[in-house]
């Protein structure tokens, strides 16, 4: 075996994560949940979303029969909503492909959605103890410092390099030991922006430690700024009740709820106001259309910025509130454009993404600062 994984396994067994939930079971279905929500997501943030998780779906067949609608509220909050599709579909997928019984053969995993290389090979060793290299964000970086690696940590030849060491480096047993200690590693020693190198097992003969900078690696990755997209949202309230609207199944928050989404951003509180009424007529109710356009009081809230994985969405809300002297009607046209009135106590249990919570939180009736981020 190595001296780097030599180490790597004694400072694990020594100094690493040993009492995280998922730790508990080697079921190839709890270790792929918990690897797929600790994507991009830390472990404090995950740990009551995974058990709340798990106690709606146990196993795999209860996540295959749930309504999507239901995985995306459990999931709401945790962002990546894509996981949460890819999740579903995938434990469908194990249904008719694998007859309910999850793979633990890392090539089998990779054939499902949303199963990576790296997450492949997790879920093997974790449950089996197969020999599979894993390569996610802090093993790269832990990998990229050792090693003082130049380049583009995002380019296909620095990536290679990075696959290959972490492929020869694999001890031949105690693999779970050790893909754990390169993790915890990675998490809690050689952090982003604080490397803790006076307790780090690999301090002996990294090379980026030697250099006295550890943080000059990674080095920058070569890709251009996120474009912008705005995105002005109507909050229109009609006492207790808000209208939300679910999202299409492509495109940013697919299958989530959120207020509705205006053409184009109004440029004033008129405008607003007239693309409220008008969405209240598509849904049928001419009725709340014309009180809106008559008596709706309205205010522009503060814009805020939303970093996603490939846009810096500009959030510019608007609300509108109706006068409350009709109840909302139930119409085959709401269903058709997928509107629904919430009762405002309801929505913390909806699948919203998380700046749509936020402004939610916002009109709630004890809040005092209605819809600032
Ligand atoms: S010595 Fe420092 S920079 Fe090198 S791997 Fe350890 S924590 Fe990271």
């Amino acid at each position: 075996m190595s001296a780097f994984a030599q180490r790597v396994i004694a400072w694990q067994r020594a100094h690493g994560r040993h009492d995280l939930p998922w730790q508990a079971s080697r079921d190839p279905y709890r270790i792929w949940l918990s690897e797929v929500m600790l994507q991009q997501t830390q472990v404090a943030t995950v740990i009551p979303y995974y058990q709340r998780f798990l106690a709606a779906f146990p196993d795999v067949a209860s996540l295959a029969a749930a309504p999507a609608e239901q995985v995306l509220a459990l999931w709401s909050g945790l962002g990546y909503y894509s996981r949460a599709r890819h999740l579903h579909r995938a434990a469908n997928e194990v249904m008719t492909r694998f007859g309910g019984s999850m793979p633990t053969d890392p090539e089998a995993l990779a054939s499902l959605p949303g199963i990576g290389r790296s997450t492949a090979a997790a879920i093997a060793v974790f449950s089996v103890g197969e020999r599979a290299a894993i390569l996610d964000g802090n093993v790269k970086r832990v990998f990229l410092r050792h090693g003082a690696i130049d380049g583009d940590p995002g380019s296909g030849a620095v990536l290679a390099q990075l696959w290959a060491l972490a492929q020869a480096r694999l001890p031949a047993s105690d693999l779970p030991a050790y893909t754990q200690g390169l993790m915890d590693l990675g998490a809690t020693v050689c952090t982003r922006s604080r490397p803790a190198c006076g307790r780090c097992p690999l301090a002996v003969d990294c090379r980026a430690l030697a250099s006295a900078r550890p943080t000059d690696w990674p080095q920058p990755r070569r890709r251009p700024a996120a474009p912008r997209r705005d995105l002005p949202l109507l909050l229109i309230r009609r006492g207790d009740a808000v209208l939300l609207q679910r999202r299409p199944e492509r495109g940013i928050w697919g299958g989530l709820w959120c207020p509705p989404v205006c053409d184009r951003p109004p440029a004033s509180a008129a405008e607003a106001i007239a693309a409220a009424a008008d969405l209240l007529v598509a849904l049928g109710e001419a009725d709340a259309g014309a009180a809106c356009a008559g008596g709706a009081t309205v205010r522009a809230l503060t814009v805020f910025e939303h970093a996603l994985t490939h846009f810096r969405l500009v959030i510019a809300p608007w609300q509108v509130d109706l006068p409350v002297a009709s109840a909302p009607a139930a119409t085959g046209a709401a269903a058709l454009i997928d509107c629904r009135w919430w009762p405002l106590r309801d929505c913390a249990d909806a699948a919203l993404p998380v700046p749509a919570r936020r402004l939610l939180a916002g009109l709630a009736p004890d809040a005092s600062s209605p819809g600032e981020p």
